[in-house]
């Protein structure tokens, strides 16, 4: 591997299902690993103290938003994102092109980039596979992600062909430049090329795209391995598509990728998504359901999600979820956790926020024990058998 520091050693199989760990110069995560989303370099509602107290190993952060605010150099000259956010623990940065494609004005892609106007002041960007480069180097994150085009659902045969193929052209793009710009590693932060590099021993990885089509799929698979990463991402599901699409296209790209690197599926997804997809051998995650259904009040729970705005909780005095032992459950009863929503305290997210993510990481502390001991099959069993046992409320 091109980075020094970073590494990845598969420690169990189970069925499809991996265990491992992902070394970065920040520090080990433990895989299968759910990374909470911290857009602006902040979890909404919530403190590092918080997602260290809930056992966060890793933390993801937004390459679009960071550059456009506060800005890339402004970051780089607190020496990086780290410094300049107080995590010490590991950061992937997302790239940029699922906002671009969702949140910025007048986008027009071409071959060299994605232009845009900013969705804050309408100010105008040519983003291109070297510029998210040179961005997420100043930033210093662990792991980078490289500019890739995201496809609306349902997309044409002949237009999904033409966006997987000019991901995979942007890809090499963005490999050259990473590889020219950590060419000579130095101390950090060092100059290389005029970009102020922040952390030397930053990972890059690589997109698989191309919609539904297995075919496709298959194809961007192979062409991005080649290239050569240090790991390699699924991107565009979980967009609309059913779910059993999802999982046969997580399954088929699996099956294309190398044993040895970590598989990241990004931005999926609901608690059965990711045992479904661990079954089908992905590493990571990130997703906001658990951080932006807490703000809405929806709490997931090992019997299935609540929503704690309902009357019904009015006077319930049990935790949010009774098998839970988050500070939240531990403190706060759903009478007093309605109340707090309805009276729009803050400490309404806080709380919220907390349960949920200290729900998703417990489900994947709980999957990684079951594939060390062999058990993988029974939890994920026992897993959706809770979860149909009752009908939920929202
Ligand atoms: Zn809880």
């Amino acid at each position: 591997m091109t980075s020094s520091a970073f590494s990845f050693r598969v420690t169990q199989t189970d069925g499809g299902a991996r265990r491992g760990v992902m070394t970065t110069a920040h520090g080990d995560v433990q895989t299968p690993a759910f990374m909470p989303v911290g857009t602006q370099g902040a979890v909404k509602g919530v403190t590092h103290r918080d997602l260290e107290s809930v056992g966060a190993e890793i933390l993801l952060s937004n390459m679009y938003h960071l550059y456009l605010r506060p800005g890339a150099d402004l970051i780089a000259r607190r020496g990086g994102l780290h410094t300049f956010i107080g995590w010490s623990r590991p950061i992937l940065t997302d790239s940029g092109g699922y906002q671009i494609f969702s949140l910025a004005a007048r986008r027009t892609i071409d071959e060299e980039g994605a232009r845009f106007r900013s969705h804050l002041d309408g100010s105008a960007h040519l983003l291109t596979p070297e510029k998210a480069a040179d961005i997420q180097a100043q930033l210093g994150s662990d792991v980078a992600m490289v500019l890739d085009e995201c496809l609306a659902y349902p997309s044409e045969a002949g237009p999904a062909r033409q966006s997987m193929e000019r991901t995979m052209r942007w890809a090499r793009r963005a490999r050259a430049r990473f590889l020219a710009l950590y060419e000579k590693r130095g101390q950090a932060p060092f100059s290389s090329d005029g970009v102020v590099v922040t952390n030397p021993d930053q990972a890059q990885f690589g997109i698989v795209q191309g919609g539904v089509s297995p075919e496709l799929r298959e194809e961007s698979a192979r062409g991005t391995v080649a290239i050569g990463f240090e790991a390699y991402a699924i991107g565009g599901l979980s967009v609309g598509e059913p779910g059993d699409v999802m999982y046969d296209i997580v399954a088929g790209t699996t099956r294309c990728l190398p044993d040895g690197r970590p598989r990241y599926l990004m931005g999926v997804g609901t608690p059965q998504d990711l045992v479904e997809s661990v079954a089908r051998g992905i590493d990571l995650f990130d997703c906001v359901l658990p951080t932006r259904n807490a703000r809405n009040g929806q709490l997931f729970t090992s019997e299935g999600p609540i929503n704690i705005k309902n009357a019904r909780y009015a006077e319930d005095d049990q935790p949010a979820d009774p098998a839970c032992g988050c500070y939240t459950c531990r403190t706060c009863s759903r009478a007093y956790l309605r109340h707090l929503f309805h009276v729009r305290e803050i400490t309404a997210s806080t709380l919220n926020t907390l349960h949920n993510l200290h729900f998703y990481l417990d489900t994947l502390r709980g999957i990684r024990d079951a594939i060390a001991f062999g058990r993988f099959e029974r939890f994920r069993l026992a897993f959706h058998q809770r979860l149909s046992r009752r009908l939920h409320d929202s």
